[in-house]
């Protein structure tokens, strides 16, 4: 027999399985020694009251075993002699259109500039050492995109329940924990993402597709109002990867190259180069809002002891605990963006002359602090100028105007969060996870007024909301600008092709359809579909 029962237990309970299989047995009369397994479905922790509890759905098997996998497998065919489609960028978006292109039975070429995912980390770790970003390999460029050295959150606003099951079981089957099925918040962690990207890797290879790391897109092939291709750039030595673990080490030059087919773009919000080319090309584009402000980074025991309502913080058996905080100052929204509990700071940066912070974490969550970004909505027509690109130039005017605030490095300007709102300058600053390095700085004086005393005032609520929320021991780091896309790609919303060129799919989070891993699957998957369908008319 088969059922299914939703409980709340103590985390101690939902912590262990043997009590847990002891608890389902007792409370719905059955002998535990019938139970063959137990499987959680859902996943979450009521924290609203001092006595937390966690809730579950879960399915049990009694004197039976399970028959179905724990998760949904995709079948990915040899595509090896099937059309081609070029797909620019291996985050999120590019990956998850070239898996989707070989279950449709196309063969994806990704194009990617930056290195594959574990050389990629090499240049993560100089930039605390050397002060010096990679403008081809850091945090946001490189297998995985800016999905791979995050937090892995995998939660989305996407209301299409099916679409967010698939992308989740996709990762499942390419090594991520099937607990990101059952878990409300579900994420990987930094330390796990790699080894699933990669395997994501090789499932494009193995079945006859293509990656080509260090290989940047200058320009879009077109015939007419038809786009056909691109031409690229790669930086040597370049490594193509064809077949599953044999890397094929080209001499050291750089190599101008063609590849050839209809174009999926999923150069992620972070490819300045890219808009700014399309945007000479005449290609229809439009500025699109976002969101700025500060990483906030308090310790993490403290956020512990403020959500689980108690001086013991987590204790043993609960994860590091989450917030999430949202109102409006002024006509614009004030909230919390991508908390990593028990995660660190990280420097963002793409280019010279940028600092750009954002948050990772562990798959532990066991770091000593919990970050957040604090941030403020901006909306295209708070910029002036009537440009596409009016949002992107001022995000790069504030991360220019921070770097000079970090003394010409990644040293980021910093101030305690109690002194900001009171307008003071901060003597000392705490410990932080931000491994570059800080400054004091005062934010409050040269961030434009508009973003903060916006974030003034949000924290005065935030902290009336939460008591001890508001205090000297959090950090702020500038600043975070890279919350989403500053241009929209314009495309036909069913075709999903751009509105004037033929072929060409923009996708993802740069191409202003996205923002998260998930979402950008999502699109990925979307584009795919929608390319099948081009090829086929
Ligand atoms: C530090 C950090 C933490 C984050 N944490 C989370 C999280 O926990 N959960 C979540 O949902 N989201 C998170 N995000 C956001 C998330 O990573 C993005 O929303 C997502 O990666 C977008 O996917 P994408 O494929 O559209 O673009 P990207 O991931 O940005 O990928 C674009 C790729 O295109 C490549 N590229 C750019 N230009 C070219 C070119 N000319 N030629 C060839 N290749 C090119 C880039 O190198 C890059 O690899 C985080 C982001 C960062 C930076």
């Amino acid at each position: 027999m088969v059922s299914e029962y939703q409980i709340r237990v103590a985390p101690h309970v939902a912590a262990s399985e043997q009590a847990l299989r002891q608890y389902v047995a007792e409370e719905y009369g059955f002998d535990v020694r019938t139970l063959t397994a137990l499987r959680i479905l859902r996943r979450s922790i009521d924290a609203r009251q001092r006595t937390i509890y966690v809730n579950l759905k879960v399915r049990a098997y009694i004197n039976e075993m399970p028959r179905e996998d724990e998760y949904q497998r995709t079948e990915y065919p040899d595509v090896s002699k099937s059309p081609q489609v070029v797909v620019v960028g291996a985050g999120p978006g590019g990956l998850f259109a070239a898996l989707r292109l070989i279950e449709l039975g196309l063969r994806p070429i990704v194009v990617e500039r930056g290195k594959d995912v574990h050389e990629r980390k090499k240049d993560l770790a100089r930039i605390g050492k050397t002060q010096q970003v990679d403008p081809e390999s850091n945090y946001c460029f490189g297998e995985g995109g800016a999905g791979a050295y995050s937090d892995g959150k995998l939660y989305t606003r996407s209301k299409k329940r099916g679409s967010v099951e698939k992308i989740l079981n996709v990762f499942c089957q390419h090594g991520a924990s099937t607990r990101i099925l059952a878990d409300t918040h579900p994420h990987i962690g930094t330390d796990k993402l790699p080894r699933v990207i990669e395997n994501m890797r090789q499932t494009i290879v193995g079945c006859g597709g293509e990656v080509h790391f260090q290989t940047r897109m200058t320009r879009l092939l077109t015939e007419g109002n038809r786009v056909v291709g691109i031409e690229t750039v790669s930086q040597q030595p370049s490594s193509v990867v064809q077949q599953p673990s044999s890397v094929v080490q080209q001499p050291s030059s750089v190599r101008e190259q063609t590849f050839l087919g209809p174009v999926i773009l999923a150069t992620g919000h972070s490819a300045r180069d890219v808009y700014r080319y399309l945007s000479a090309s005449g290609v229809e584009l439009e500025a699109k809002g976002i969101a700025v402000g500060v990483r906030l980074e308090h310790p993490a025991e403290l956020i512990d002891q403020i959500q689980y309502h108690s001086r013991q913080g987590r204790g043993r058996y609960l994860p590091a605990a989450e917030y999430s905080f949202v109102t409006q100052v002024e006509g614009r929204g004030v909230y919390s963006f991508c908390m990593c509990p028990g995660g660190f700071v990280i420097p963002a940066a793409t280019g010279p002359e940028q600092i750009v912070v954002n948050g990772m974490s562990p798959s532990g969550r066991g770091g000593q602090w919990s970050n957040s970004g604090m941030v403020v909505e901006l909306r295209a027509e708070d910029v002036e100028g009537d440009d596409a690109l009016r949002v992107l130039r001022f995000q790069e005017q504030l991360e220019r105007d921070c770097w000079l605030a970090g003394n010409h490095r990644q040293t980021a300007p910093a101030q305690r969060m109690a002194d900001f709102v009171n307008g003071r300058l901060s003597y000392d600053l705490p410990r932080s996870s931000y491994a570059p390095g800080l400054i004091s700085s005062p934010l409050h004086f040269w961030m434009p007024q508009s973003i903060s005393h916006r974030l003034q005032e949000g924290f005065r609520q935030f902290g009336r909301q939460s008591h001890g929320f508001l205090t000297n021991e959090a950090l702020m780091i500038g600043v975070e600008t890279r919350t989403s896309s500053p241009v929209r790609i314009l495309r036909d919303p069913s075709s999903l092709m751009h509105v004037r060129l033929e072929g060409l799919f923009p996708c993802g989070e740069g191409a202003g359809y996205a923002g998260g891993i998930v979402s950008a699957g999502i699109d990925g998957e979307r584009c795919a579909d929608q390319c099948a369908a081009y090829l086929r008319q």
